[in-house]
């Protein structure tokens, strides 16, 4: 078997959703909405279900699909995209952050990651034959430096992995942050795969800024969007891939037989929905800045140390000063002694790892994080 993943460990979402459906706790480890999400878009993808095409849809996606991605992006970020040879829809972001990884790399070649990282991108480095090279970003910023990126890259250096806005953190990186990053990819010849999923979830007006829309990383950035968080619908797994066309008929090769498609009535509705107004963009970011708001003084209430986020559907809590030194061993008691279920951050650092802070989702209904409050009182700091 291979070692790399019989190693490896299950995912702290999954462990954490277990424990919480076996418990019955209020869930808020892993990231997603207790909404069902827009109606309308839910009602699209029933109708192509059944009235529409079930069949295999084109390798690349729907026509339909690329052309409203293409659109979306021009009116939102500035991006002039070509349907036909600059977008492919896959299933998911994480088969997209898969397939690039398997694409770009060839055993040996050295990839930049940034931690804390998402837990699935150093397992998918390392199966595809790369050596990763860390950047720890520190809090409370998580900003780039000169220094930090001088030590990660090298001649060697062919990819670089990098999440924006980030998660855990929930914090994004800023203009200074992307004309380093740039920098250093265009100096060292390397390509940027971005994981972009948390675009739409910003807050206090913030706008996100794609690395693909930067001229000087337009050739060597590969972009990466989610339907399931652009519509609060994770389990719809659509993802959005984007890049130049000499890097894209490579993503193509992996993807063509990783999954090859994407279930065509979810990529319609995809479609219509990339289409909706402003407005209902701007009503879902004012609707999970409510909930972070409401959670987050719920915290600060109860005398918890809560740390700012900027974007995701994340909140962490710094647990040093009630006494804690193992966010493991905390997550543990809080989901089977309390009842609520959290993410300990340190599952997204592979060395060094920040052990004293806890990740929330607070993109849930106001009852359930009310809910989940109550129990947290019996933590608060004393
Ligand atoms: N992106 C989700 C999170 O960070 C997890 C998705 C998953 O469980 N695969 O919570």
């Amino acid at each position: 078997m291979n070692p790399i993943l019989s190693a490896l460990p299950t995912t702290v979402f999954e462990v954490m959703s277990q424990l919480a459906r076996e418990t019955g706790a209020v869930n808020l480890g892993q990231g997603f909405p207790d909404d069902p999400g827009p109606l309308d878009v839910r009602r699209k993808a029933a109708e192509a279900v059944v009235d529409g095409w079930n069949q295999y849809p084109p390798m690349m996606g729907l026509p339909e699909l690329r052309e409203a991605a293409a659109k979306h992006y021009k009116h939102w970020q500035g991006l002039d995209l070509d349907p036909n040879s600059e977008i492919m829809v896959t299933s998911g972001a994480t088969e997209a952050i898969a397939g690039a990884l398997m694409a770009l790399i060839t055993p040996g070649d050295e990839v930049v990651l940034f931690e804390p990282m998402y837990d699935a991108y150093l397992p998918l480095v390392r199966r595809a034959g790369g050596i990763p090279k860390f950047v720890t970003l520190t809090p409370p910023h998580f900003g780039l430096t000169e220094e930090a990126l001088a030590r990660a890259f090298s001649p060697k250096t062919k990819v670089v992995l990098f999440n924006n806005p980030l998660n855990p953190t929930a914090t994004i990186f800023g203009k200074a942050d992307l004309d380093l990053l740039a920098d250093f990819c265009v100096r060292h010849d390397a390509i940027a795969i971005c994981d972009e999923v948390w675009e739409h979830v910003v807050f206090d007006g913030h706008r996100h800024a794609s690395v693909l829309g930067r001229p000087d990383m337009r050739e060597r950035t590969v972009k990466i969007s989610s339907a399931g968080k652009i519509f609060s619908l994770t389990g719809w797994k659509v993802g959005l891939v984007m890049a130049a066309p000499a890097i894209m008929r490579v993503l193509s090769k992996a993807h063509q037989f990783l999954t090859f498609t994407t279930p065509p009535n979810l990529q319609a509705a995809v479609a219509f929905g990339l289409g909706k107004e402003d407005g209902y963009y701007e009503g879902m970011r004012a609707d999970f800045q409510r909930s972070r708001d409401r959670f987050a003084a719920g915290l600060r209430d109860l005398g918890f140390a809560v740390l700012p986020s900027a974007g995701t559907y994340f909140l962490n809590v710094d647990i040093a000063p009630l006494g804690e030194s193992d966010d493991v061993d905390f997550c543990r008691r809080l989901v089977t002694e309390n009842g609520v279920a959290a993410i300990p951050v340190s599952a997204f650092y592979a060395e060094g790892a920040v052990k004293n802070v806890v990740r929330f989702c607070f993109a849930k209904r106001d009852a359930t994080l009310d809910a989940a409050l109550e129990r947290l009182a019996a933590r608060r700091p004393r």
